[in-house]
């Protein structure tokens, strides 16, 4: 093979996303993966929302290798000593399913099959490991001693990306801007699953679990969902927090599982799979550096990617799509220059995914910022603020606490604005604060109101 229109590097959701857009263009498409099958480097399974792939393939359900159709969803907070849980089940997402749990080694095996049938030509067993340059345009990539040229290649071969790297457009990445994962799958018979869960066959849960003040770590989350028979159980923390704490997360995930709450779930389950990922966090890299002369990168190669709402597929799934738009333009006007490639910040900004890399840069601006060390804890700020609704009443609360939103935005808000309207303001909240004590006044009758509201007797 000498010359093909598109190069698309990893098959994971993004590079095939892409590659089937491309196809579907009449545009001549390569995918590159290194593992033997698409799907076989990848960590493992994961709660799959559906409406950006409806988008690409509208009848995807047809034979999409799925486990349950996802209808229970929990948030949970938990603390050493508690847990609480808000459970919703939506029904009418079993005739309609918004989100399946599947495994990946079949999901990307079927996305690129599906790319295939539409003319993609799939080489599996492939790593690329550097780029061909003709002055700063990107004309190709390099698989060991092999070259294969291209107008234009598509970095999406996730966090690693030796695209980004090679193409000069990731020169660093900062701890701060990435999130660590240990993950297990535990194999779990089916109607154990039912009865823990309470789900019937076929029907699946994902819990969200929020945890504060677990041993020191301010940022520490966790998901756990259902597969036919077994389990997913997923922790995830900031890495540069356990840099600075010196904490191993893999201890962390020990210890979680010992909660009551998390063993009641798991207990006599059996490992079958372990595995440790890098996520970055969204905007890892400045939307300017998504481009160059001859490249693009998507999905999580270029950050485009919604860490914190546990969405990493859908966005990186759109992005190729978007990468897709990009070139189809690019192709028309035989133009495959940076000038040209700039398009793409336009389609990203078409969806919500350009407004999305810009928040998540600027949290993480703010997590490494000394704003965060001066400041309280955040997610203790959070859980306090929690805890006060939960105890009380929400819509009453709400009707009766002005102090409360000052708190809220005095411990969190501000952080989230830029320099020049958050002073000023803060300022003026800071003025307009009731004393410490009378605001516990206020709470306090408050509160014993709201029991006698409801008619209890206020003895909390
Ligand atoms: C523990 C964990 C749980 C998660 N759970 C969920 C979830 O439930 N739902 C969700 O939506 N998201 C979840 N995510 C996020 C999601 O996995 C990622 O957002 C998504 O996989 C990124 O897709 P991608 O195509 O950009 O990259 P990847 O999925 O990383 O795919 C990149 C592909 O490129 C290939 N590749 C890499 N380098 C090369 C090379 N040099 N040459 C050729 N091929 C190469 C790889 O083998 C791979 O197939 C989770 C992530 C983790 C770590």
């Amino acid at each position: 093979m000498d010359k093909v229109t598109c190069i698309v590097v990893g098959a994971g959701p993004a590079g095939s996303a892409c590659a089937y857009a491309l196809a579907r263009k009449g545009i001549e498409t390569v995918l590159l993966e290194r593992g033997r099958v698409p799907g076989e480097k990848n960590v493992s399974s994961f709660v799959l929302y559906t409406s950006e792939l409806k988008r690409l393939i509208p009848e995807f359900r047809k034979d999409l290798p799925f486990e349950r159709t996802v209808v229970r969803t929990d948030q949970v907070q938990l603390e050493p000593n508690d847990a609480k849980a808000l459970t919703s089940y939506n029904y009418q997402w079993v005739d309609d399913p918004l989100a399946f749990t599947a495994y990946r080694r079949k999901f990307d095996a079927w996305f690129a099959r599906k790319a295939v049938d539409e003319g993609v030509q799939l080489i599996s067993g492939m790593k690329v490991n550097n780029l061909i340059k003709d002055g700063d345009q990107v004309v190709g990539v390099r698989v060991g001693d092999e070259e294969l040229y291209a107008d234009v290649v598509v970095g999406a071969d996730g966090f690693h990306s030796v695209v980004g790297e090679k193409s000069g457009l990731i020169t660093t990445w900062k701890p701060e801007r990435c999130f660590l994962a240990v993950k297990e799958v535990l194999d779990l018979p089916s109607d154990v699953i039912n009865e823990r869960f309470q789900v019937a066959d076929g029907i699946g849960c994902e819990q969200g679990i929020y945890c504060y003040h677990m041993n020191d770590l301010d940022v520490f989350s966790a998901t756990l969902y259902t597969n036919v028979d077994s389990v997913s159980l997923a922790v995830f923390a900031r890495l540069d927090e356990l840099q600075k704490k010196n904490i191993q997360l893999h201890e962390q995930l020990e210890f979680f599982k010992q909660h009551p709450y998390v063993d009641n779930l798991i207990k006599g389950a059996k490992l079958r799979e372990y595995q440790a990922h890098l996520l970055p966090d969204g905007g890892r890299v400045k939307p300017e550096n998504l481009y160059a002369d001859g490249v693009l990168l998507c999905g999580e190669a270029g950050g485009i990617t919604a860490t914190v709402t546990g969405m990493g597929i859908p966005t990186c799934l759109l992005s190729g799509m978007m990468a897709a738009e990009t070139i189809g333009d690019a192709v028309k006007q035989k133009d495959f220059s940076k000038r040209s490639l700039k398009n793409y910040l336009k389609y990203l900004d078409s969806t919500a995914l350009l407004a999305m890399v810009h928040k998540s840069r600027k949290e993480s601006d703010y997590y490494a910022s000394a704003a965060r060390l001066e400041g309280p804890r955040e997610m203790e700020a959070a859980a306090d603020i929690y805890n006060q609704y939960w105890e009380t009443d929400v819509m009453y609360i709400s009707k009766h606490s002005f102090s409360l939103l000052v708190e809220l935005y005095l411990r969190i808000g501000q952080y989230h604005l830029p320099g020049l309207l958050r002073w000023p303001l803060t300022a003026l909240v800071k003025l307009s604060r009731l004393p410490a004590k009378l605001v516990e006044k206020i709470k306090k009758r408050l509160r014993k109101r709201y029991y006698e509201w409801k008619g209890q007797p206020a003895g909390r």
